[in-house]
């Protein structure tokens, strides 16, 4: 017990006149690491223990068997990582399904409790937050993470966008109904024909409490009728969506997979990139110079590939799929050589969620180093959205969220798929 311990408690006794010492009820639990990954100093410590008070670290130092710790989680016999962030998911809605009308014929009730389930199977994954870039139905995720702040649902801190800021017919909107067909206005949300429109739904969004915005700058990949080579918004209507983002305190995160969309992005001032499937080397660099984060999901091809051949998807998915899939895995090597900032995201919903840490090898086989790809994974996530005084890594001040792994991650990065315990907030949500 350090001296500051026992002075505070002295006091608690004389101004309380309790009877006996009980340090297992101060509201203090610590975790024991066998090894601890510091992801900030890129080193492995040994038999530390991590102090947790009211859902945060308040000191990580080395295991004392002098000491006596009550509400010990003994994690002695792991390595013990930062909860993973990934940077791109959608925990709402089917967006996995080869009808493009699905997201029209689920009630909102229905999106809500697959969110949930999708919820509960990230965070047993050692994903401890993402950053969901959104729902075709509204605000749904908006609901999802207010109510897993509020306890009421288990799942990662959620930071949503609301909707997607989309063209009309672009990669955001539900498209390819009939004629005479009526969207309902809840997919509509982000919908904007001109720069005037972009700044109304921002805000629009943004007074729904999301906490990013998320602009469909070129065609998509899984939306029919959209080419993922070609911008959808001008670079002056992506400005707009970052001036009034910015305004609020929020950034602005572009899908773009065309290497000239992306251009456009970065010069609008855009904190990040998703997908980036066909960046070129003048993309690379101005994202290298403007510090713009690259989120490729470069593990999720491989599933489009496999399962929608076999369920019979779409051609003209599959074909998006296969020529963007090899042209984005180049693009994110050459991106990893120049320096750019990367973070992870891997458009979880795409393929099973769950599965999130899959994409963790891909990262490696394609020019990260281990300790980066979980730095992709912790600390750079939580800086490409500024979150790192909250997450991303296990040090004093930041919320209690780690995993457990049997083995070192290190030397074999594929044991991320399988991991042993999650605790978020100091408590405990998964055990194998
Ligand atoms: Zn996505």
């Amino acid at each position: 017990m350090s001296l500051i311990r026992i002075f505070i408690t002295f006091i608690f006794f004389i101004i309380f006149g309790c009877s006996e010492p009980q340090e297992n009820n101060s509201g203090v639990s610590y975790i024991r690491a066998g090894k601890l990954i510091d992801v900030i100093k890129e080193q492995v410590l040994t038999d530390q223990i991590i102090s947790v008070e009211n859902e945060r670290i308040i000191d990580v130092t080395s295991f004392d068997s002098t000491e006596s710790y009550g509400n010990l989680i003994d994690w002695s016999d792991y390595t013990v990582l930062p909860g993973l962030i990934d940077g791109h998911s959608h925990l709402i809605g089917d967006i996995q399904s080869e009808d493009v009308l699905a997201p029209l014929k689920v009630t909102t009730e229905y999106d809500y409790k697959l969110g949930a389930e999708n919820a509960k199977k990230t965070i047993d994954a050692g994903f401890t937050s993402v950053i969901d870039l959104g729902t075709y139905r509204a605000y749904v995720d908006v609901k999802l993470r207010n109510d897993i702040n509020a306890g009421i649902v288990v799942g990662p801190r959620m930071y949503v966008s609301g909707a997607y800021i989309t063209a009309p017919g672009g990669g955001g909107e539900v498209v390819g109904l009939d004629y005479g067909v009526e969207i309902p206005p809840e997919f509509k949300e982000g919908v904007s024909a001109n720069e005037s429109e972009v700044r109304t739904n921002v805000n629009k969004l943004i007074d729904h409490g999301v906490d990013l915005i998320k602009v469909i700058a070129t065609g998509a990949v899984l939306t029919v009728g959209t080419e993922p080579g070609e911008p959808e918004f001008t670079e002056a209507e992506i400005r707009a969506a970052v001036e009034e983002a910015a305004k609020r305190g929020r950034y602005v995160t572009a899908h773009a997979h065309g290497a000239e969309g992306i251009k456009m992005a970065i010069r609008a001032g855009v904190r990040s990139i998703q997908h980036g499937s066909l960046m070129d080397d003048d993309a690379i660099r101005m994202m290298q110079e403007n510090g713009t984060w690259l989120v490729a999901d470069i593990y999720n091809g491989d599933y489009i590939d496999e399962v929608g051949t076999a369920e019979g998807w779409p051609e003209e998915t599959l074909r998006k799929n296969r020529e963007t899939t090899d042209m984005q895995r180049a693009g994110f090597e050459k991106a990893v050589k120049a320096g750019v900032h990367i973070a992870f995201g891997t458009d979880s919903g795409v393929y099973p969620h769950g599965n999130n840490a899959k994409q963790f090898s891909y990262m490696v086989r394609h020019g990260l180093p281990p300790m980066q790809a979980i730095k992709s994974a912790t600390i750079w996530s939580a800086q490409s959205m500024s979150l790192e005084n909250d997450i991303g890594s296990l040090d004093t001040g930041k919320f209690a969220d780690m995993i457990a792994v049997k083995g070192d991650p290190l030397d074999d990065i594929t044991l991320l798929e399988n991991i042993q315990a999650v605790i978020k907030g100091g408590q405990k949500v998964f055990k194998n």
